[in-house]
């Protein structure tokens, strides 16, 4: 049985994984975010903020839908939606940025600093300072600028500072170093915001509290809607955040089976992957301890999949953790599967998902077919598609 109140231990680790990989004087920093957020997350004051935020402005809970034409189409078990795309600013990101922001101002920070890969992390961190009314600023690769001009200038109208990295291939890689550069220049008064379940301690568990909602939502939901607890639990895997928040709510539910879905790309047996639980190997990332996609010197691959939030050659360290204890079952699903279940979701249903969102879906029809009409799969809509509609349009030649 996961004792999850004891997760992870004192030191940030579940099981080998996660921990602090970093020099001491950061280590230091971490603990004393740690300490803080221990004692700010139990304030009746915080307490209340973040709940008012949560149904007021991000307007939760969430529902859930039983997608029934879907379930038609694919012949077999019940599939159920839990809906995050329907979140201000359109996918699960929200609901960790406004944590992350409230615990900063709380703390005494003057500032929230990040960087950001498509964008989707930055946007959903400005949000959240504006409304928590903290200064934000956002690193940001050159390359990925260009390539993310919608998500570019909402950063800009939400008031954050956006600061454009040159240095290196002017990517994510280059924006992390930059923005680790900026915090290190004063850690007292400025929060390092995650943007997923990874990095040291105590980030993977302060975004899986703060992720944890929607599992404690979905668990109640369903079983007011089917009338039982789901056979299959899904959701996809990034960093793990959107799937953490999913499953944490049914680990002690012996009978539900838990799955998460990581991204095959071009193929398991290309390098054009970023299935990192499925073909990684351990080792340490961005100062914590996982399992990694890493070439032979132990520095992390490239990594790619057709869904941007989803390339991270690391993984959340309970993720790793579930998955050596057998909890967790990790699967993947490729581009063209991923491509399949945008469409087909879209079409029969009228809900446009996320790329990332896309890849649990493609498992979930896959499973569901293979399962009699008496059993129900709950999946983690984790986003909505917007910002893939057009990639997708052009790619298709719609
Ligand atoms: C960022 C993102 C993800 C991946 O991040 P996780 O931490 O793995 O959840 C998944 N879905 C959407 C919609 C995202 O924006």
């Amino acid at each position: 049985m996961v004792q999850l109140g004891e997760m992870p231990d004192k030191d940030g680790y579940f099981g080998e994984y996660g921990g602090q990989i970093l020099p001491p004087e950061l280590v230091e920093i971490m603990n004393g975010i740690n300490d803080a957020y221990d004692e700010v997350r139990q304030t009746e004051a915080f307490k209340t903020e973040l709940a008012d935020l949560f149904a007021h402005y991000v307007g939760r809970p969430s529902p859930i839908f039983f997608a029934k034409r879907l379930t038609e189409k694919v012949g077999g078990a019940q599939i159920y939606l839990k809906r995050e795309d329907l979140n201000h600013t359109g996918a699960h990101k929200i609901n960790h940025c406004l944590g992350e922001a409230l615990l900063a101002k709380h703390m005494g920070k003057k500032k929230v600093l990040a960087e950001t890969g498509a964008g989707q992390h930055g946007v959903a961190l400005a949000t959240a300072c504006a409304l928590v009314d903290i200064e934000c600023e956002i690193h940001m690769g050159q390359v990925d600028i260009e390539k993310e001009a919608p998500n570019v200038t909402k950063m800009k109208i939400l008031g954050c500072n956006l600061v454009p990295v040159t240095r290196g291939t002017a990517t994510l890689k280059d924006a992390v170093d930059s923005a680790f550069e900026e915090y290190l220049k004063d850690p007292v008064n400025t929060l390092y915001a995650i943007g997923s379940v990874v990095g040291p301690h105590p980030f993977p568990r302060m975004v899986r509290d703060f992720q944890s909602v929607v599992g404690k939502e979905a668990r109640e939901q369903i079983q007011q809607m089917a009338g039982k607890l789901p056979d299959v639990v899904t959701a996809c895997v990034g960093g793990g955040s959107n799937a953490i928040g999913m499953f944490t709510a049914f680990l002690d539910d012996e009978d539900v089976e838990i799955v998460g879905v990581e991204p095959a790309g071009k193929g398991l047996d290309t390098p054009d992957n970023a299935a990192t639980m499925t073909l990684g190997s351990k080792g340490a990332i961005h100062g914590f301890k996982c399992y990694n996609l890493q070439d032979d010197d132990g520095e992390p691959l490239p990594v790619y999949s057709i869904a941007s939030g989803l390339d991270y050659p690391g993984v959340g360290p309970q993720h790793c953790y579930l998955k050596d204890m057998g909890r967790v079952r990790y699967e993947s699903a490729d581009d063209k599967e991923c491509l399949d279940a945008f469409m087909t979701l879209s079409r029969v249903e009228g809900i446009i998902p996320a790329l990332e969102s896309a890849h649990a879906v493609a498992f979930a029809m896959k499973e569901a077919a293979n399962m009699s009409s008496d059993k129900v799969i709950l999946v983690n809509l984790s986003g909505r598609g917007d910002k893939d509609a057009d990639f997708v349009a052009n790619k298709l030649g719609l």
